[in-house]
């Protein structure tokens, strides 16, 4: 199964996505396999027999978003002189978001740029991260404030790899899942509410479309002038949710459940979305093991939090908002005490 992708506006930057059991891969160059001790501990060995290539050598960093930083990036850097790549050289991501994203922005720099490829290891990063292009790193400022517009030479998500994913960073990647169905697709959404994820073809079936609309998105809006922006659905609140919470309580994927539940209930309250809609996603999200309550304890100070987000321009906070099953709204204008009253409703 190929999903190509052409960027309708990046001139000549087209690459497939293959989402099937990984091939065997020759290349005739050096290559890095980038990963961590905790995917290579399960997949390595597979890894390493599938890929042939002049020079093949693994760098593996920790685990964890707290290495997603400037110095690993720098000792990666090192890692590729002391294997003497040169610029025809590849680097290959081998590992969910954090890797993906690190290795991208690695290969960005390096040289002035050379190939990378993904090989995602997570839910999440087989159907968002790895596609798409963005690449980066944290500091101590925010997250993914330092990065790139890079894009991979190819994409391959072998869902054999997500049998030792553990259940939570399952379930994180079912709520970008559902993100990208209440968003843009209400049969998706409907397939989704009938679907066994741990069925191996339903799975397949499920990560094929939410790439194929992704890349649909990003062959519109690489670079989140517009539609991108979409994908933002849930992460606004999400991203109070998460920092209130210290980074510690909830996934990203869990925060982001929570987040379109609160979306929800604004479009409920704006006559965006009716209720019916708004608990049947909650409905979806809770059969997937995600978290959909939260208790919000000062409205104010959690209104105050999206200023934080640097995707709310000063002033102005760009809510997505669900349209009806399967199409958004993006709005700007939506008074404080409208979205303060929502908030209330989640208040103890
Ligand atoms: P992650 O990379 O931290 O992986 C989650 C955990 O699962 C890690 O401990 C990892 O070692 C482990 N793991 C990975 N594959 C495994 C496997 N097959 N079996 C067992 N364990 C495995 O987290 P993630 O959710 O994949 O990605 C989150 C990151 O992705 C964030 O840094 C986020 O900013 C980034 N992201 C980027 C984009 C983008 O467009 N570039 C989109 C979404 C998220
Ligand atoms: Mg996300």
């Amino acid at each position: 199964m190929i999903v190509p992708i052409e960027l309708a506006h990046a001139q000549n930057i087209t690459y497939d996505i293959t989402i099937d059991a990984l091939p065997q891969l020759t290349f005739d160059t050096n290559v890095v396999v980038v990963t961590n001790p905790t995917v290579a501990g399960y997949h390595l060995e597979t890894l390493l027999s599938h890929i042939h290539a002049t020079k093949l050598n693994v760098v593996t960093i920790p685990d964890g978003e707290g290495y997603k930083t400037l110095e690993t990036v720098e000792n990666i850097l090192n890692e590729c002189f002391e294997h003497k790549l040169d610029r025809k050289s590849l680097l290959i991501a081998f590992g969910g978001g954090v890797i993906g994203d690190m290795t991208g922005f690695t290969a960005s720099i390096y040289q002035r740029g050379i190939d990378f490829i993904q090989i995602p290891t997570t839910l999440l990063s087989q159907v968002d991260a790895s596609v798409g292009g963005k690449t980066g790193v944290n500091n101590k400022y925010g997250k993914n404030l330092i990065g790139a517009f890079y894009q991979p030479k190819a994409v391959y998500i072998d869902p054999a790899f997500l049998k030792t994913l553990p259940p939570r960073e399952f379930a994180a990647g079912i709520a970008e899942i559902v993100k990208m169905a209440v968003m843009f697709d209400k049969n998706y959404f409907e397939f989704l509410q009938k679907s066994d994820f741990s069925d191996t073809e339903t799975l397949k079936e499920v990560i094929k479309k939410s790439v194929e609309l992704k890349a649909w998105v990003v062959n519109q809006d690489e670079k989140e002038a517009g539609i991108r922006a979409v994908l933002n659905y849930g992460h606004t609140f999400g991203h109070v949710v998460e920092n209130e919470t210290n980074y510690t309580t909830y996934l990203h994927g869990e925060a982001v459940a929570i987040g379109m539940v609160m979306a929800n209930a604004l479009a409920v309250e704006l006559g965006l979305f009716t209720q019916d809609e708004a608990d049947a996603v909650k409905t979806l999200l809770e059969n997937a093991s995600l978290p959909t309550d939260y208790v919000i304890k000062d409205v104010d100070d959690f209104y105050e939090h999206f200023f934080l987000d640097k995707k709310s321009a000063k002033g102005s906070i760009k809510f997505i908002l669900p349209n009806g099953m399967g199409n958004y709204k993006m709005a700007s204008d939506i008074d404080e005490s409208v979205v303060k009253k929502v908030l209330q409703s989640f208040g103890e």
